[in-house]
């Protein structure tokens, strides 16, 4: 374990760049056998992961390198589409010592970490488990290139499709607005858009185009408000249950398609929409919802009533983590995959079923300097509490500068500015105006 990369790590304010933004620093500090650079990027119609690999093919593996020396691992596995003939071609070129290149399947959801350890290793993480609970460390593709680049994290990298001219994936300043994101995309193709921020899977739904980018915004879908997704998107949990409890009849099929079901976990999201028949939703003993994964097959692709299983998995899981019940994650357990590799969803049919074949599935990528006037970076863009601010309100600020960092001891990030120029507002943001 190398302390002064992990301090730097940890002052560059690094974070996983796709998920929910937990702090690398921390994952530098663990002990594995294999390190997996997850290149799958499964969500339809996104191409950062490998557009980074493509461009910074040499920095992305640099990054790879320096956490298999932090953790101690013996190899280092690049996980890449197979599909991807060219950026395995080029990426096999530089490849350093100890790493090997693992094509995975244009899939849904192949880049979710259990699935990913499954491919790339054949390993099973037990249920309620991390990799670690079998010897692995999972790193984003932009995770890895941030910290080979050595500096603070200002700019985030996103595709930006959909209903936009020309799909693209952007090098952008944190802060930076979703409405300029779809300008550098050409600008929206629809009236009044609204985005599913991070995928048309596993996304959140915004009407709201003055949001800002933060470290974690893995990719912005633009849709129509007529577009089925949206539909799909806005219901209210009481529509999901009172749906869900009529409409449900049992056929199984959702639980045939769940990915975690078909690894062998005990989750089973027909018995979560059984449980609504009697108003059981959140009973903990009830289907082991706390299993869920939220990838949202079950709800998008599997169920032929277009019912919501994932919806109640995951209202379910929530209920049950609040209720303080916790699994004993039991890693000696065989745990044997279940018809797995005959039940992947290809991605083709998947955008098909989403409705978005007629928009173009490419991202190429513009990383082209662009600089907002003004910058809006949230307090809490990062797993852990919020940062505390260490700017006010008049004072001037260059791109690097420290604006944020956690109370001592406490899980959170170190936030920089991202634009040079004068900060305007310290409340749960930090506004910086040029
Ligand atoms: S969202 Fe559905 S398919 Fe995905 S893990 Fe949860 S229950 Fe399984
Ligand atoms: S697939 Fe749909 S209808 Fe079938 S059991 Fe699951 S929720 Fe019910």
């Amino acid at each position: 374990m190398s302390t002064e990369l992990i301090q730097q790590v940890q002052q560059w304010g690094v974070v996983g760049a796709g998920g929910a933004g937990f702090p690398t620093h921390i994952k530098l500090q663990a002990e594995a056998k294999t390190v997996i650079l997850n290149g799958a990027e499964c969500e339809p119609l996104l191409h950062k992961d490998k557009e980074l690999m493509k461009a910074y093919g040499r920095e992305v593996l640099h990054g790879l390198e320096l956490v298999r020396q932090s953790v101690g691992a013996d190899e280092a596995i690049v996980g890449i589409k197979g599909k991807y003939t060219d950026v395995i071609d080029s990426m096999q070129a530089l490849l350093p010592d100890k790493h090997r290149i693992a094509k995975l399947s244009d899939s849904y959801p192949a880049g979710d970490e259990f699935i990913l350890v499954y491919d790339t290793t054949g390993k099973i993480i037990p249920p309620g488990g991390i990799p670690l609970h079998v010897g692995c460390v999972v790193v984003n593709v932009e995770t890895a290139m941030n910290i080979a680049r050595g500096k603070p994290v200002t700019r985030k990298y996103l595709t930006v499709a959909g209903a936009v001219a020309n799909p693209v994936t952007i090098g952008i300043p944190i802060g930076a607005t979703f409405a300029e994101a779809i300008e550098l995309a050409g600008g929206a193709t629809v009236d009044d858009p609204v985005v599913l921020v991070g995928g048309a899977m596993m996304g959140k739904y915004s009407e709201d185009l003055t949001t800002p980018i933060t470290k974690t915004t893995g990719g912005l879908i633009v849709l129509g408000r007529d577009h089925p997704l949206v539909a799909r998107y806005t219901k209210s949990w009481k529509q999901v249950q009172t749906i869900g409890a009529s409409g449900c009849d049992q056929c199984y099929f959702c639980t045939f398609y769940c990915p975690r079901y078909l690894l062998g976990h005990p989750i089973q999201p027909h018995l979560a929409m059984r449980s609504l028949q009697f108003n059981m939703a959140g009973e903990v003993n009830v289907n082991h919802s706390q299993f869920c994964c939220e990838c949202n097959l079950c709800t998008m692709m599997a169920c032929p009533e277009d019912l919501y299983p994932a919806q109640v998995c995951i209202e379910n899981k929530h209920r049950i983590l609040d209720s303080g019940e916790r699994w004993k994650v039991d890693a000696e357990e065989d745990r044997p995959a279940m018809h797995l590799d005959n039940r992947r969803v290809p991605i083709p049919r998947l955008i098909l079923k989403l409705g978005l074949s007629r928009f173009t599935n490419k991202g190429p990528l513009l990383d082209n300097g662009f600089a907002p006037s003004r910058a809006v970076l949230p307090l809490k863009q990062h797993a852990g509490g919020p940062a505390g601010a260490m700017v006010k309100v008049g004072d001037r600020v260059k791109v690097g500068d420290v604006i944020a960092q956690p109370a001592e001891g406490k899980l959170g990030a170190v936030i920089h500015a991202s634009i040079d120029g004068k900060i305007t507002e310290v409340s749960d943001k930090v506004i910086i105006e040029a």
